[in-house]
């Protein structure tokens, strides 16, 4: 079963495509958090960030980098917040890869990315030096 955004390229559902290349597309959000709220995804369905071979990823963020500024311009925004939900546990829903572009504006009311957060941890510096280590080991 294709993912609802497959749908979307193929063009059997509809939405306000603003954006498509050969291997990556782009539309509006169908419930926006801000007037100008993209999707930016890859044609094909991958199903989380880790899951993108690396050509099509670079493919991928060249398509957010010219959608940013345009995006920006095309609502007079002060600044954009673009981010993934990666994963379930993070709060994807969809699960086709899609990053999202939502317009900012002075005084919207919106929290930085920080806000995410649930509880923060208190690590300490030996934990951080073994985190540090086990990601470094894996890259
Ligand atoms: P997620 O929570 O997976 O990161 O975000 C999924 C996003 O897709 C949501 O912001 C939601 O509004 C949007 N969305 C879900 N279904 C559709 C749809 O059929 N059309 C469009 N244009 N956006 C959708």
């Amino acid at each position: 079963m294709p993912t609802i955004f497959s749908q979307i390229v193929d063009g059997d559902i509809p939405a306000r495509v603003v954006h498509e290349d050969e291997t990556t597309f782009a539309f509006l959000d169908a419930n926006p958090l801000a007037p100008g709220h993209t999707l930016v995804i890859p044609k094909a369905d991958h199903g989380r960030l880790n899951d993108i071979p690396v050509e099509e990823a670079a493919d991928l963020y060249a398509t957010i980098h010219r959608l940013i500024p345009a995006v920006e311009a095309a609502v007079d925004a002060d600044a954009t917040t673009v981010a993934f939900n990666n994963g379930e546990a993070a709060g994807q829903e969809v699960p086709h890869v899609h990053c999202h572009i939502v317009p900012r504006f002075e005084g919207d009311g919106g929290g930085p990315i920080h806000a995410i957060a649930g509880e923060t941890p208190d690590l300490a510096d030996d934990e951080l030096d073994d985190i540090a280590d086990a990601i470094g080991d894996r890259v």
